[in-house]
């Protein structure tokens, strides 16, 4: 859709779970002409695949009473609860499309156009977009849209690994945390295996991304649970929760990330806390 002249649009770049969460509450807070462009579909990304784990921290449960507030159902494992990430795109999308937030999907921010940091225009593979304030919550693709402003991404931040199993034979529903993972099924066939805290913060203290070390301790504690040929795939991703959930990088420039590997826990609710 082409942009009309002389509407300037709040932009989020990023439809995963951190540009969803900050497109809710920048409506919830009453800002208007909000528009968010995913180059590809909704939760997409590293969203799509999270095993959608909601940790009972101060955060965690903040973030279970928004997605509550959006009739996203929530079930609840002991020591954690799960929501589908689909679920809540899908509540987003359809919600806030019906009071006027204006969704461009699959297509991608290619190029800003910007005076000292501060941004005018988004452009796209398809039209470009006059800007008020620009939320990026792009996550790998970052860095790309910071170079654009001048801005590289400071390096202090890490990597860990994210693991998930495929197996050849049916898999029995499972949900367990032990002491070093969270692991539950998806579908008939995949398994998701996530580091608990201690895990990270032992990738944290040094580690720039998961040792071989850690995969290893995983494989093991699967073939402990009766797994046998075990597909390995490994995806990785980024480990910092102070960049930023709530850095302000130029004027009307906002960076939302969730790097910290925890978006389904922490993206609503720090979408509520990010200054603005
Ligand atoms: C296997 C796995 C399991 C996980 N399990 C959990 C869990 O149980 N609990 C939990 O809390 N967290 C979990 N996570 C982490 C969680 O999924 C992430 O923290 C979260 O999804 C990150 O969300 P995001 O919106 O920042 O990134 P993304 O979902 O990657 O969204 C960024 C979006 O930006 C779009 N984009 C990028 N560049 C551009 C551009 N130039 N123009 C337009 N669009 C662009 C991408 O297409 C993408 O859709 C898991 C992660 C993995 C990999």
């Amino acid at each position: 859709m082409s942009a009309s002249k002389s509407r300037k649009y709040n932009v989020v770049v990023g439809g995963g779970l951190a540009g969803l969460s900050l497109l809710y509450r920048l409506h919830r807070s009453g800002f208007e002409n909000l528009l968010l462009i995913e180059k590809d579909a909704l939760v997409s990304g590293e969203s799509g695949k999270s095993a959608g784990i909601v940790l009972h921290d101060e955060e965690g449960l903040r973030s279970l009473a928004i997605y509550r507030e959006l009739d996203v159902e929530v079930k609840d494992y002991g020591p954690f609860s799960y929501v589908n990430p689909y679920e809540f795109a899908i509540k987003i999308y359809y919600g806030l499309r019906s009071d006027g937030v204006q969704f461009e999907l699959f297509e991608e921010v290619v190029d800003l156009e910007a005076f000292e940091g501060h941004v005018m225009r988004v452009i796209t593979g398809r039209s470009s977009y006059p800007v008020e304030k620009l939320f990026v919550a792009a996550n790998l693709g970052i860095p790309s849209i910071l170079e654009r402003l001048g801005k590289p991404l400071p390096d202090r931040y890490y990597r860990i690994q994210e693991i998930i199993f495929r197996s050849p034979e049916p898999i029995e529903p499972v949900a367990i945390a032990d002491e070093n993972f969270f692991v539950r099924t998806e579908g008939t066939h995949r398994l998701i295996v996530l580091g608990r805290p201690e895990v990270v913060n032992e990738a944290r203290e040094g580690l720039t991304r998961a040792e071989p070390e850690f995969v290893d301790r995983v494989v093991e504690f699967l073939i402990g649970m009766g797994f046998e040929d075990i597909g390995l795939e490994k995806s990785l991703i980024g480990y910092e929760a102070a960049y930023p959930c709530n850095r302000r990088d130029g004027s009307n420039v906002y960076i939302f990330a969730c790097f910290d590997g925890m978006g389904s826990t922490y993206a609503p609710a720090r979408a509520w806390r990010m200054e603005i």
